[in-house]
């Protein structure tokens, strides 16, 4: 049966070690977010941001607690289905060397042009890429042209929205883009995302000051956690 995820996620006294380290990265971790709702990870490094999105995208289970998805424990879900509804965005771009268009469409079985235009332009990317002599045809990567930081992580933000996932995350992926791209971004993911779940991570303040919740991770816990004016 087809698995619809909408978004609903809670961990309850989630606690994690890195089996192969023995790392303890998480440490009683409890929050809720809901659709429509944009979820704030913040913290220094080290403190266990990215723990949670590899919680989320179940590249491991939990050591302690439990993670809950719609209600359901999430090992009890499909993990195909259920990641074919995530849309995740990782701290280091990757990019294939191939055309622009290609590693927007990456993954899916037919290209769209007009579904990888419109996903350029959700990523503010889209007057880029047709500034470029072969525009969406142009190969990046070894044989290609090289991009900057900002505009691969764009491209990459491009290739989790085509997806037009149910869950976004976002793991600090706006750093090399200056504050007035990220604002435009930011402000068109509200639109695009706002009866869906969106989980940023992220450094700057500028990021998470529309975000309805904000976690505040030190060593592995909760030190804070409300709306930016609770906080
Ligand atoms: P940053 O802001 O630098 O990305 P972060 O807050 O995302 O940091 P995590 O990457 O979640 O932090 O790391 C939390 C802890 O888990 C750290 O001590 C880290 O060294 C450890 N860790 C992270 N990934 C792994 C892994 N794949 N295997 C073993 N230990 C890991």
């Amino acid at each position: 049966s087809k698995l619809d995820v909408k978004g609903h996620i809670k961990f309850e006294n989630v606690s994690f070690v890195y089996p192969d380290t023995g790392i303890k990265a998480l440490d009683d971790i409890s929050f809720e977010v809901k659709p429509g709702e944009f979820l704030a990870i913040i913290g220094r490094t080290g403190s266990g941001k990215s723990t949670i999105a590899n919680l989320l995208l179940r590249m491991y289970d939990v050591t302690s607690g439990n993670i809950f998805v719609d209600g359901k424990p999430i090992k009890r879900l499909d993990i195909r289905q259920y990641r074919s509804q995530i849309g995740f965005v990782p701290q280091e771009v990757f990019l294939f060397s191939d055309t622009i268009s290609n590693n927007i469409a990456f993954g899916r079985n037919k290209t769209d042009k007009e579904e990888v235009e419109q996903a350029a332009k959700e990523a503010a990317v889209y007057d880029n890429i047709i500034q470029f002599e072969h525009g969406f045809d142009t190969l990046v990567g070894e044989r290609g042209i090289t991009l900057s930081g900002g505009q691969k992580q764009r491209i990459s933000i491009a290739r989790a929205l085509i997806k037009k996932p149910q869950i976004l995350i976002l793991d600090d992926c706006l750093s090399a883009v200056d504050t007035k791209t990220e604002e435009e971004i930011l402000s068109r993911l509200g639109k695009n995302m706002s009866e869906k779940t969106s989980i940023i991570i992220a450094h700057r303040v500028s990021t998470i000051k529309n975000a309805d919740k904000i976690l505040v991770l030190e060593d592995g816990k909760i030190a804070e956690q409300g709306s930016h004016q609770q906080l």
